[in-house]
C-alpha cells in the first residue's frame, strides 16, 4: 500500500536510541538541550523549548501569553483540531476564520479583520500543507489590532520563514509530519522572557530540573508558576537530532515530488485545482487535490484503495465537529466548507519515487474518468426519460 505519509526511520536512530540507554539517562537532559540548540540553529532562531507535542506547545503559548476566559482567539477551521483545543484548554474562544481560496487555502487575514471584537487577543495562524500564510498582512492586522500572532506550524518544519511570521511558534513532530520524534514538539518565542516562561511552565513550574538537581549540590528547589508535565525525554531528542540532519534532503525530495505531481496532474486531471500554484515557500508537508465539484470522493478513494493507495482528507473542519458545533457558535465558512468536501489528500513522503507519482494520477486520472463516463451514461438516459429529480 502506497500511504500517504511514512516517517523515514533506520539504522542511525537504532544506533541514537542504544546510546541514551547506555547513557543510563532516559529522562530530559543533555539530549534534550543539544536538540532545542540545534533545532533553532536550523530554522533561524535564537533558541527553543522541547516539548512532547505540537499541542502543548500550543497550549504552553497561550498560557504563557496569559490568553484566558474572555478572549477570543481567531482561528482557520481547515486545520487539525488541535489548533483549536489549545484555546478551549486556556479557557479563550476559538473563532473560526474561512481560508482565502480553493487556491490559496490559508486563513484568511481580511476575513479574521471583520472578525475582530474588542475581545479578540491573538490569531493561531497555520502553515496549510507546509506553504507558510502571507506575512506582510498577517504583521500588519496583528500590529493595528494589537494580537498575539501564533504558528502552528506543524506543517512547516525545516523551512525557513515560521517564526518569522508570528511572535511565537509550535512544531510538531508527530510519526507522519516531515521529521518525527514519534510524540513530540517544539515551541519558540520571540520574547526571550516569555520563552523563559514557557520553559518553565514545561516542567510543573519548578525552578531546577531532575538533571540540573543531579549535577549541583542542593536538592532544593521551589514551584514558581502553575506548569504542566510537557517534557521531552533524551531517547525522543535523540531521534530528533538523527532526523534533524535528514531533514534537508527529505524536504528537497518532498519539493521535486510535489513538483511532478503538479506537472502529472496538469497533465492528465486537468479539472483538478493544485493549491498554491505561485511562489511561495513552502515545506510540501502533504499533497492535496481539489477534485471537480460533481465527483464523488469517496467513490475515488475507494478506487485508489483498490489500486494499493491511501488517501486521506486534510480536513475536516473544526467548526462541523460536534465538540465545536455544541461549544462554539461560528459564522458561515463557505470556502472552508466547498474546499474541505472536495479536498482528497495524495501520497507524499521521502520514500516516494516519481514513479510513484506517475501510477498515483494515472489511478486518479481513472477514477475521475470513470466517473464522468457513468455520469454521461445517465445524463443520455435522463434526456430520454426526463423525470424529476
Ligand atoms: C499534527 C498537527 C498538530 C498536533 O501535533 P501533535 O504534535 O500531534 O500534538 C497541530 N496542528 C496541526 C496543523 C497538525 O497537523
Amino acid at each position: 500500500m502506497l500511504l500517504v505519509s511514512e516517517p523515514v526511520l533506520g539504522a542511525e536512530e537504532k544506533t541514537a536510541l542504544s546510546e541514551v540507554i547506555d547513557s543510563g539517562w532516559i529522562t530530559m537532559g543533555p539530549r534534550v538541550r543539544a536538540f532545542e540548540e540545534a533545532f533553532a540553529a536550523a530554522h533561524g532562531l535564537p533558541d527553543c523549548v522541547a516539548v512532547n507535542s505540537c499541542t502543548a506547545a500550543l497550549h504552553l503559548i497561550l498560557m504563557a501569553a496569559g490568553i484566558g476566559a474572555g478572549d477570543e482567539v481567531l482561528v482557520p477551521s481547515l486545520t487539525f483540531t488541535a489548533t483549536a483545543n489549545s484555546v478551549l484548554y486556556v479557557g479563550a474562544t476559538p473563532v473560526f476564520v474561512d481560508i482565502e481560496s480553493l487556491e490559496v487555502p490559508v486563513i484568511c487575514a481580511a476575513r479574521a479583520e471583520e472578525l475582530c471584537t474588542p475581545r479578540t487577543r491573538a490569531a493561531i495562524l497555520v502553515h496549510y500543507a507546509g506553504a507558510l500564510v502571507d506575512r506582510a498582512a498577517w504583521r500588519e492586522l496583528a500590529e493595528r489590532r494589537g494580537l498575539l500572532l501564533v504558528e502552528d506550524s506543524a506543517h512547516a518544519v525545516g523551512v525557513e520563514g515560521p517564526g518569522s511570521v508570528g511572535d511565537a511558534v509550535a512544531f510538531s513532530f508527530y510519526g507522519n509530519k516531515n521529521m518525527t520524534t514519534a510524540e513530540g514538539g517544539v515551541v519558540a518565542v520571540r520574547d526571550p522572557v516569555l520563552l523563559e516562561r514557557v520553559r518553565l511552565m514545561r516542567g510543573h513550574g519548578m525552578t531546577s530540573s531532575t538533571f540540573a538537581r543531579l549535577n549541583s549540590r542542593t536538592p532544593h528547589y521551589d514551584v514558581v508558576l502553575l506548569g504542566f508535565n510537557y517534557r521531552m525525554d533524551e531517547l525522543r531528542a535523540a531521534i530528533g537530532l538523527v532526523q534533524l540532519g535528514r531533514l534537508p534532503a527529505w524536504n528537497a525530495t518532498r519539493r521535486g515530488l510535489s513538483r511532478h505531481y503538479r506537472e502529472r496532474l496538469a497533465h492528465s486531471c486537468p479539472d483538478v485545482l493544485v493549491p498554491f500554484s505561485g511562489e511561495r515557500a513552502c515545506a510540501h508537508h502533504i499533497m492535496p487535490a481539489v477534485l471537480p465539484r460533481n465527483v464523488d470522493r469517496d467513490a475515488v478513494i475507494d478506487q485508489l484503495r483498490n489500486a494499493g493507495i491511501q488517501t486521506t482528507i486534510h480536513y475536516p473542519p473544526v467548526h462541523r465537529l460536534s465538540l465545536y458545533q455544541e461549544r462554539c457558535a461560528s459564522g458561515l465558512l463557505p470556502i472552508t466548507d466547498a474546499f474541505a468536501s472536495r479536498e482528497l489528500t495524495l501520497p507524499l513522503h521521502p520514500k516516494m519515487t516519481t514513479a510513484d507519482v506517475e501510477y498515483v494520477v494515472e489511478m486518479l486520472a481513472a477514477a475521475i474518468g470513470n466517473q464522468t463516463e457513468m455520469r454521461k451514461g445517465t445524463e443520455a438516459h435522463n434526456e430520454f426519460n426526463p423525470e424529476p429529480v
